[in-house]
């Protein structure tokens, strides 16, 4: 169900899908993270970081492209 007052726009469906995957990998690369405080730990941060990055990077797009568009 698509609320009226917010008509579909698939450009914002697709950053949106994006963005939950990115942060799925983050939290995964978070969780990985956690348990890795042994010899691990730097691969894990650098993993966690690089999945943060990505996350934050999609966020701006689907921030970006709802202000643009209006679809928001
Ligand atoms: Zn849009």
């Amino acid at each position: 169900m698509v609320p009226t007052e917010f008509p579909a726009c698939k450009a914002r469906e697709i950053l949106k899908a994006r963005v939950r995957a990115d942060l799925k990998v983050y939290a995964e690369a978070v969780s990985a993270l956690q348990r890795s405080l042994g010899q691990d730990f730097k691969k894990a941060s650098r993993n966690a970081e690089r999945a943060r990055l990505a996350f934050e990077t999609a966020s701006k797009r689907l921030a970006d492209h709802l202000q643009s568009h209006g679809c928001g």
